[in-house]
């Protein structure tokens, strides 16, 4: 194997997460504005031939984890091509999507048969009209059909993401948490992050993750720390007693895990991200005929890495020491 990709802080990398689009047929109010995106033309999106000739390049430097995201990655024609594209590259042992799961009945079985090993669908309530007010639209049926499809396709584990917000859905902790007793459904609470939206908004709508064992406890439920199942995520993750399935809590705000960030982003247009939050670039896509230039780009991309984010000093309004991105996080891929 290559050196593989390590920062100046010593961290090795061997995690991606591409995001394929920017566009989606949702418009959430913390990802997107109502109206007025602006989404980039198709001749500047990565083509699969161009995503799969930078893992070409990755694979063999360590990188062996994959996330497909977007934008909604299924609004993507045959995304299920590039998933079998991903899946021939020696080196890559794990690809997995993030989706808001309206397109999964007609997709799910597709993807499995594809390489995809598992995945994640985001669900932020399970009542129909706060779904529809949300996402602008949307139909949390769709969604749930969804979840059953990507049961039925053999897709395990199956995570539900979950972005708590303040006076939105923290009443919906339990029902969330409920689904995991009878069910092997792995619920990620996500505090809600200060990306690409007024900060305002954010800081009025941000919930820290405290409260979830908080509810469990007022329900009764026995909570017992637990590994989780497989995947690449940051999540501290536990279990009811005799539940099925677990719950895990992310909380990139409250208390970063920068320490041990694995992960690279390459958005829809080519742009490494060595960090979600900053808003330093590099574009691989002119290079993507030319290995040796991919593997500079990615090296000097990491060199410059900074240590961690500052979300923190976002919600106190305090000074921060970079740039944030002023990219939506449907450019970002999450
Ligand atoms: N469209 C797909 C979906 O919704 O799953 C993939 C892209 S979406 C940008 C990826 C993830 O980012 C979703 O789980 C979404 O809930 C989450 N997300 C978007 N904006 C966020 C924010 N401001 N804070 C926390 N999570 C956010
Ligand atoms: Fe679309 Fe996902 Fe963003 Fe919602 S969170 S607008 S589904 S990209």
């Amino acid at each position: 194997m290559m050196k593989p990709l390590t920062d100046s802080f010593g961290r090795v990398h061997d995690y991606i997460r591409i995001s394929v689009t920017d566009r989606c047929n949702l418009r959430c109010v913390y990802c997107m504005p109502a109206e007025g995106m602006e989404f980039q033309p198709h001749d500047e999106i990565m083509t699969y031939e161009e995503i799969a000739a930078v893992l070409r390049v990755l694979a063999p430097m360590g990188v062996s984890k994959v996330r497909l995201t977007g934008g909604e990655p299924l609004v993507r024609k045959d995304l299920e091509k590039l998933v079998a594209m991903l899946s021939a590259i020696d080196g890559i042992t794990d690809i997995s999507l993030t989706t808001n799961g309206m397109f999964l009945p007609a997709k799910a079985a597709l993807l499995k048969e594809a390489g995809l090993t598992r995945i994640n669908i985001s669900l932020d309530s399970l009542q129909q009209e706060r779904y529809a007010s949300i996402t602008r639209g949307g139909d949390v049926h769709r969604v749930l059909e969804g979840i059953q499809a990507a049961y039925q396709a053999g897709l395990d584990p199956i995570k539900l993401n979950v972005v708590l917000m303040k006076d939105f859905n923290q009443d919906e902790i339990r029902d969330f948490v409920a689904m995991t007793l009878e069910r092997p459904i792995h619920v990620r609470f996500i505090e809600y992050m200060p990306i690409g939206q007024s900060s305002d908004e954010w800081r009025r709508s941000y919930l820290p993750l405290s409260h979830v064992t908080d509810v469990c406890r007022e329900a009764g439920w026995n909570v017992l720390e637990h590994e989780g199942p497989s995947g690449n995520g940051p999540s501290r993750n536990m279990k009811v007693e005799g539940a099925q399935g677990t719950f895990g809590l992310i909380h990139p705000v409250s208390d970063h895990f920068c320490d041990s960030c694995n992960r690279l982003r390459l958005t829809a247009d080519g742009n490494i991200k060595a960090c979600l939050y900053w808003s330093d670039e590099l574009n691989v896509r002119r290079v993507a005929h030319d290995p040796a230039a991919i593997e500079d780009l990615f090296r000097k991309a990491l060199g410059a890495k900074p240590k961690n984010h500052e979300m923190a000093l976002a919600l106190e309004k305090k000074d921060q020491s970079h740039t944030p991105t002023q990219r939506r996080m449907s450019q970002i891929g999450g």
